[in-house]
């Protein structure tokens, strides 16, 4: 069996940042670097916009500003991103604070799903010029703690110090591996949410500011903004029991290789958190996601506003007949009627943020925007952290959003790096 000082499972932005972090500080180290996929599956390959500026992707309770912010600056140095223009910020921010709202003014860089997919691929062969040894197409499976390995469906691989960072579609991957480790943790937040699709006409202020972030009453807020050549997608999620349902997401291609479909599509989400007796949020969310797919044939659902705002369902001619305007860029989505399907009180809040929306930016509540559900985040695992870096066991970290340290690529790569420093430390 071969053994590496570091084994970091997960070449997304949090394993990326960990091995640049660990090649950097300790070139002397044998790294390897696995992941499933050939090129990594999370955000980094999926639109790859960047928000550098705190809070936004750091867990408040895991991050004080002065630590993101540290960190963040390490991120801006290594990726060198150049940041979107912004306009007419503050008639925004004054429309949202008359309504008890807020707009946050954040730094950001869009590279597009292309454009991302190309950065990945640079930064693996920048690993690779470095001397980290990569396996791609190739899933960790277990871990032998004591005897310090892991095991994939090829191989035991050994190892001195492990950092798992397998990201949110690797929730239930970090559970099992948490009950192996018995590192106690909790999962009681989850966010719940809609995605809606409407033209750029009726939401013109991505002209202004690519991904704007709004803060609601209720813990509301909207969430991964595209525009441009801008897509609704699903992704398929399964639950212990093996049952599937879909979450829908959103991504666009970067602004000069593709010609535009002029639709914008983002999330508005709220934040749920639970208390005693009810133990896990993943449980609850996968609960909501299979009772729209059993309304929905198995498919997400999609509702034209229109529609709801007159209590009636969304059929397929309210995609092709009078509320028609532009074809939903998802198709395989079941026409239905969402508000069936939403608890009722996380639906109020949403319905509410969206009319305050539509003060501040009029026009975004058109009858034939498109609200889709559900768009569920899974990234609230709160593993009992040993350390301020992320050490769950003498010999193992873990980092990125599957881990609850993040919620998006920088706030994954920061983590990764610290998580990476924790490591450097015990070498
Ligand atoms: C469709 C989509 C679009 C997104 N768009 C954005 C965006 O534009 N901006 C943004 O900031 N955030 C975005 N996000 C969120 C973003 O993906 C995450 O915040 C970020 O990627 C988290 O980084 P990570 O390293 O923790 O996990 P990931 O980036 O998810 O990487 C984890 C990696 O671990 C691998 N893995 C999992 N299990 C195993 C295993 N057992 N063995 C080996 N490898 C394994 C996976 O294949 C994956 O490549 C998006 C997410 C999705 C799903």
């Amino acid at each position: 069996m071969e053994t590496y000082d570091v084994v970091i499972v997960g070449s997304g932005p949090a394993g990326m940042g960990a091995a640049f972090t660990i090649a950097d500080k300790r070139p002397d180290l044998k790294i390897l670097m696995l992941d499933r996929e050939r090129a990594s599956t999370g955000g980094m390959r999926n639109d790859c916009k960047m928000n550098f500026t705190f809070p936004i992707g750091f867990p408040t309770e895991y991050w004080e500003a002065q630590d993101a912010n540290h960190y963040l600056e390490q991120v801006i140095e290594f990726l060198k991103p150049s940041f979107l223009p912004k306009t007419n910020i503050g008639i925004y921010q004054k429309r949202a604070e008359r309504l008890g709202c807020t707009l946050l003014d954040i730094r950001q860089t869009h590279l597009g799903t292309d454009g991302g997919l190309l950065l990945i691929k640079a930064l693996l062969v920048q690993l690779q010029e470095l001397g980290v040894e990569l396996a791609l197409g190739e899933a960790m499976e277990n871990i032998h703690n004591q005897e310090r390995f892991i095991t994939t469906e090829k191989r035991e691989i050994g190892y001195k110090k492990l950092l798992v960072a397998p990201g949110r579609k690797g929730f239930h991957f970090l559970q099992d591996l948490m009950h192996t480790l018995n590192v106690p943790f909790v999962d009681n937040i989850v966010d719940i949410g809609i995605r809606v699709e409407t033209r750029i006409e009726h939401y013109p202020i991505v002209k202004d500011y690519y991904d704007p972030k709004f803060y609601f009453p209720d813990k509301v807020r909207t969430f991964c903004t595209n525009s441009g050549n801008a897509h609704v997608v699903r992704e398929r999620y399964a639950t212990s029991r093996g049952d599937q349902w879909h979450s829908v997401n959103g991504h666009a291609f970067s602004a000069d290789t593709h010609s535009d479909n002029g639709l914008v599509n983002f999330a508005i989400l709220k934040t749920v958190r639970f208390t005693e007796p009810l133990a896990s949020g993943q449980a609850f969310a996968e609960n909501l996601g299979l009772q729209a797919a059993l309304m929905g044939g198995g498919k997400p659902l999609m509702q034209r506003v229109g529609d709801f705002r007159l209590g009636s369902r969304s059929k397929e001619d309210s995609f092709s007949g009078d509320l028609y305007d532009f074809e939903p860029s998802l198709k395989t989505c079941c026409p239905g009627d969402i508000s069936l399907a939403i608890p009722a009180k996380i639906l109020r809040s949403i319905w509410r943020a969206m009319k305050n929306l539509d003060t501040i930016v009029p026009g975004v509540l058109h009858p034939s925007t498109i609200m889709y559900y559900p768009e569920i985040k899974l990234y609230a695992n709160k593993p009992a952290y040993l350390d301020e870096r992320f050490r769950v066991t003498e010999d193992v970290w873990f980092a990125g959003d599957g881990a609850g340290t993040s919620r998006g690529i920088t706030g994954a790569w920061a983590s990764g790096i610290r998580s990476a420093e924790g490591i450097v430390m015990t070498l």
